[in-house]
């Protein structure tokens, strides 16, 4: 479109170091696929460990001012930030829409809940308190203050563009820290853009850098940040394996570790929940982003007497669902990220297909729109043999499995080794307390499909990760602890 072609004609497609667009040493570049149609719409640098050292010394050069900066100013110019993201949302949008592939309307959606990272730190930063303990003996006392663990590597994936990014970097930045980013392959240029604005905002050079590197430099580079003594803190966003690997890099330097890692979320439905309100809930949790959020239902775990009618009412609704370019109006379902997901998803379909699955619906490409495309898929008759039972998914294809009791149905919901969010259905108030407590997740949604909120605690337990992101307890992973003890008083 006329907009798309204005936009795209203003975007940054270099890496930006130490407040300069930057170019590799070596001039290699990569390219960025809108994933709905395969076309290049952007090349840019192809950074190796070299250039990455570069931006690991600025932001050693700017974390000595950056941390000497007083949290009202760290504040004032996050919000100066957050208030050029909002009055720049459609752009936003656009960009996402273009590099991620997702219908526009989430991709507004994604810039809201992105932005609000930015506002919610501004807010944040000022509340970095410390504390006085009533000390034991009389001539001494005990403080505790909070100070910036110092430059941080953030390494993010490309499902959320931009949440991603600023719900690290907006905690990062408030906490004193400065940074060094890592955007996925995918989707460089959304954080390209967010360094524009960041630099319009009047951040100071050096404390955003946005490192872009294609899938072949990315080892070098991750290896590098992990391992480096001048970076002191990583935050990870993405899959499990990488997640492991970056895990024992850092060991070598003993360095603060915060983890995203993939989920597989049980989400359950009891003989007394309300039907329509779960069908509607595993909708907007299983096809949103289609099925690639490491918060989907994974899972559909469904009790004997309401399988049916179940099974039923969300085949309906996935006939409802517009697959094609998320740029097109009606569109509610975008493709897949690239070529490799399209292929691990028709791997996990043909195996369960070859163990005995019955396919309702979908269970092939939907080629006629375009390679990336897969249709909605449901499947019932699931064994827990199948890669659909034990693997996340990260596509548009709901597992449907049957219990009997309660405690059947938690142990389905917790045989895996993964634990980030779980949902259940149902109107039993004491039930509703039992699963809440026995759900190995770090997230429960009761009666709700869509849970995540700047203002709550995102993170798992298990292998789903370390730490928590958002919410007040967000800082505390780009902060350290300092006990200063006066004595002789
Ligand atoms: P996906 O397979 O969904 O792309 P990844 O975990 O591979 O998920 O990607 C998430 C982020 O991790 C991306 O920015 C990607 O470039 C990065 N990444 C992938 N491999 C490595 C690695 N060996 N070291 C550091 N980062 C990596």
């Amino acid at each position: 479109t006329m907009c798309a072609q204005r936009y795209s004609s203003t975007w940054p497609t270099k890496s930006y170091v130490n407040g300069e667009w930057y170019d590799a040493k070596s001039g290699k570049t990569f390219d960025v696929i809108n994933p709905a149609t395969g076309k290049i719409i952007a090349t840019v640098p192809d950074l190796d460990a070299s250039d990455v050292q570069v931006a690991i010394n600025s932001a050693n050069d700017a974390f000595k001012t950056w941390k000497k900066t007083t949290a009202k100013e760290r504040s004032d110019l996050l919000r100066n930030w957050y208030n050029i993201l909002v009055k720049n949302k459609e752009y936003l949008a656009d960009v996402v829409t273009s590099e991620a592939g997702k219908p526009l309307p989430e991709s507004l959606g994604e810039v809201a809940y992105g932005n609000s990272f930015v506002e919610w730190f501004s807010e944040e930063a000022r509340r970095t308190y410390g504390e006085y303990v009533p000390s034991p003996i009389k001539t001494k006392e005990i403080l505790m203050i909070r100070q910036p663990l110092g430059p941080v590597g953030l390494i993010t994936p490309w499902n959320f563009p931009i949440a991603m990014i600023t719900r690290k970097a907006g905690a990062a930045l408030a906490a004193g820290c400065t940074c060094v980013i890592k955007p996925a392959e995918n989707t460089p240029i959304t954080a390209l853009v967010l360094a524009k604005f960041a630099e319009e905002a009047g951040i100071p050079k050096g404390v955003i850098n946005i490192v872009t590197a294609s899938r072949e430099n990315t080892p070098e580079v991750g290896k590098l940040l992990c391992e480096s003594p001048d970076i002191y803190g990583i935050s990870f966003t993405g899959s499990t394996e990488v997640g492991k690997l970056l895990y024992k890099q850092c060991s070598s330097t003993v360095k603060r570790v915060g983890l995203e890692l993939g989920g597989n979320a049980p989400f359950i439905v009891f003989n007394e929940a309300d039907i329509d309100k779960a069908v509607a809930g595993a909708m907007a949790s299983k096809f949103r982003n289609c099925g690639q959020t490491c918060v989907s239902a994974n899972r559909f775990i469904i009790q004997k007497k309401v399988f049916a009618e179940f099974v039923d009412k969300l085949k309906t609704a996935m006939s409802k669902l517009v697959i094609g370019n998320g740029k097109d109006g009606s569109v509610n379902m975008g493709p897949l990220i690239n070529l490799a997901q399209v292929e691990k998803v028709e791997r996990i379909i043909n195996d369960a297909k070859n163990k005995g699955a019955n396919i309702i619906t979908g269970g092939k490409r939907a080629l006629s729109v375009g390679e990336r495309f897969y249709e909605p898929t449901l499947i019932t008759n699931v064994t827990e043999d199948m890669a659909c039972y034990i693997e996340e998914i990260f596509g548009p294809v709901a597992v449907c499995i049957e219990f009997d009791t309660e405690e059947e149905g938690l142990k389905i919901a917790n045989s895996t080794n993964r634990g980030l969010a779980g949902y259940f259905y149902s109107r039993d108030i004491s039930q509703i307390w039992r699963v809440s407590k026995e759900l190995e997740v770090g997230m429960v949604g009761v009666n709700e499909g869509i849970i995540s909120s700047t203002e709550a605690a995102f993170g798992g337990i298990k292998e789903s990760g370390l730490g928590r992101e958002g919410s007040h307890h967000g800082m505390d992973e780009y902060t350290e602890i300092k006990y200063i003890c006066f004595g002789n008083i």
